[in-house]
């Protein structure tokens, strides 16, 4: 089972995180453990625990997390690539129960991940 949604805490700001950007829709901050030179979550305001549990409401606000990433790739000098990152669940590999996307880079990416 999920843990606790430690991502509501930074939200509220009740907890600290290097944030890289911030809207009335979104939350961007720095990972606190990178696996790679650079490594952002983006996450939703809204509580949507899993990327399974987003609904056709939520089109809109998938879109917006996408195109705040292409912005903080080029803020964050991604221009040779990155990688997006959505774990869903056990076998994907999510331990917070919050949907995010991982911004990757800073170096070339192995695939297929582990
Ligand atoms: P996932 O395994 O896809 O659910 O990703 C959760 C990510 O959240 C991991 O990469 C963690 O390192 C990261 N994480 C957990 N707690 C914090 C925190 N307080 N601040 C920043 N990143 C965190």
């Amino acid at each position: 089972m999920l843990p606790n949604n430690i991502f509501l805490k930074i939200i509220d700001k009740s907890i600290p995180a290097k944030i890289a950007y911030e809207d009335e829709q979104c939350l961007a901050f720095h990972d606190i453990n990178p696996q790679a030179p650079v490594h952002v979550l983006i996450i939703p305001k809204k509580v949507i625990r899993t990327h399974d549990d987003a609904t056709a409401e939520d089109q809109s606000l998938l879109g917006h997390l996408h195109l705040v990433a292409n912005k903080l790739a080029a803020q964050l000098g991604l221009a040779k690539g990155y990688r997006l990152v959505i774990n869903c669940n056990e076998d994907g590999g999510q331990t917070v129960p919050h949907l995010h996307v991982h911004l990757l880079g800073g170096r070339a990416l192995a695939w297929p991940p582990g």
